[in-house]
């Protein structure tokens, strides 16, 4: 559920309470049918979030979805991927790569994992779908295509925060509200976090370098202090910050970051030895519909027409019957020999597939990882198949470890010798790996390992 709110006199340019009425009616219409439609209600009143009366005055409350982890929704897509070329008997090859170089109607790809024995590959392609985000440009570069500049990304920070009494006052609802600057900011539940965004800054850097600043982290706690002063939130409450690079259209340097258009489309690279196109834009909720879009495209360019899409289709780790998304977590955890705690960290990441995921941990013995709740047959399912290859694919990309209040290092040690035993890696190499995934979250995320549990 979420709730949108809208500031009184005072504030530097608010919204103002009809105009923000008018888009929820229009988010209404919209979504006919399926969800209740938006209400208004003053602040203060009975069950209204305790948001600041000398700020605000009223409140709107509307349905919304939230996808927990990004990452693990592009995995649910990967593994149905495969199940449809199964049930088709066609291959599917996923390679992850951070390389690719064309070569006439062969695309030359290097492997990314330095140590996982694959060499570079020549490939001969029908077409080429561009769809590395805010690299867009990069790989155009490398492959090389020559181009004019086609992304102008916009950096986004947000803050994780364990905080009890937030996450008490919340109760399950997200906020939106604007914050100084009349830009809208969100304070949201996020599992056992709250998570309080975001900023939208013109960036030019590699994407991967991307890193909060103290200032964009300041800005944002003084905001969440407008909304809710009675909750202490000093900076040393930030568990983790995460900070991203939007894959926005390149606009003129005169177009503000925040009237830059949200809309996806693809843009068709005439040069090229064979279709080739780059996506540019578009957001998480639009991804359907850019897919389906892309397809339609691209098969018409080769002369092949759509036969299925998936709007109907349930994820893996989704059940088209909700009674199916209701488990007995306390048979679960009995049957795997693990707590409850566990069974629902592991259901955070693979929903259905949980079951048959842990059923790997009594017949193998398997525990949990040192001193943290995520049962080590999920680190292992990841490892033979989702391709982890390496400790940061593990914690921040499969495992979501940066979501557990505290990371520890015998953790890492762990995660670490299973990749080695899975041959991701040579053993003389845990050490460093263990040394150089520390450094890396407490740089990139702020995030501070345990020493030992
Ligand atoms: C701060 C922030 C907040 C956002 N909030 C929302 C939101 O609330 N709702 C919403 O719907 N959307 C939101 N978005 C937008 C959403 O995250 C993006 O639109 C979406 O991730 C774009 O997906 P993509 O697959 O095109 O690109 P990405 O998710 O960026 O994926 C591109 C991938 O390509 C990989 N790659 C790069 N180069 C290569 C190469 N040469 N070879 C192989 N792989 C390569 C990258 O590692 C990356 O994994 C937000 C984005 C940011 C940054």
């Amino acid at each position: 559920m979420g709730w949108r709110w809208w500031p009184g006199a005072g504030s530097n340019r608010p919204r103002g309470e009809w105009l923000v009425r008018m888009g929820l009616e229009m988010y209404d219409l919209y979504a006919s049918g399926d969800l209740p439609g938006h209400t208004a209600l003053r602040v203060g009143s009975y069950n209204a979030p305790p948001v600041n009366p000398q700020v605000y005055r009223s409140l709107c409350k509307y349905f919304d979805a939230q996808v927990m982890y990004p990452e693990r929704l592009v995995w649910s897509m990967l593994h149905d991927c495969r199940r449809i070329a199964a049930d088709g008997q066609v291959l599917f090859t996923l390679l992850t790569h951070t390389q690719a170089r064309l070569n006439g109607r062969q695309l030359v790809v290097e492997s990314a994992a330095p140590h996982d024995g694959e060499t570079a590959q020549a490939l001969t392609v029908e077409t080429i779908v561009n769809a590395t985000g805010a690299w867009v440009d990069a790989t155009l570069a490398k492959l090389p295509i020559p181009s004019e500049r086609l992304i102008g990304g916009t950096r986004g920070t947000h803050l994780f925060l364990f905080h009890q009494q937030l996450h008490e006052i919340l109760g399950g609802k997200g906020i939106y509200a604007e914050a100084e600057d009349g830009r809208p900011i969100f304070v949201l539940p996020l599992g056992d976090c709250v998570m309080v965004g975001t900023t939208d800054e013109p960036f030019d850097g590699p994407p991967e370098t991307a890193v909060a600043t103290e200032a964009e982290i300041a800005y944002l706690l003084r905001a969440l202090g407008s909304v809710f002063p009675q909750v202490a939130v000093p900076r040393s409450d930030v568990n983790f910050h995460g900070c991203g690079v939007r894959p926005l259209p390149y606009v003129d340097k005169k177009t503000s970051a925040g009237a830059i258009t949200r809309r996806h489309w693809l843009h068709r690279h005439e040069d090229a030895s064979l279709p080739l196109v780059s996506v540019i834009g578009g957001k998480l909720t639009t991804c359907r519909s850019l897919a389906e879009e892309a397809t339609a495209q691209i098969l018409g360019w080769l002369n092949k027409t759509v036969v299925a899409n998936s709007r109907e289709r349930v994820l893996p780790g989704n059940a088209r019957d909700n009674e199916q998304l209701v488990i007995d977590w306390a048979s679960l955890a009995h049957q795997s020999g693990l707590s409850h705690a566990s069974v629902e960290h592991a259901w955070s990441l693979l929903g259905t597939m949980t079951p048959q995921v842990l059923s790997d941990a009594l017949a193998n013995q398997r525990g949990l990882l040192p001193g943290m709740q995520m049962p080590e047959s999920v680190a292992q399912f990841a490892i033979e198949h989702e391709q982890a290859a390496t400790l940061e694919d593990l914690v921040e990309r499969r495992l979501m470890l940066l979501y557990h209040r505290d990371i520890t290092r015998p953790a890492l040690q762990r995660l670490a010798q299973m990749l080695i035993d899975a041959g991701r890696m040579p053993a003389e190499d845990l050490d460093a790996a263990v040394e150089q995934c520390i450094a890396r979250l407490a740089r990139h995320y702020g995030k501070q390992v345990s020493e030992s549990k």
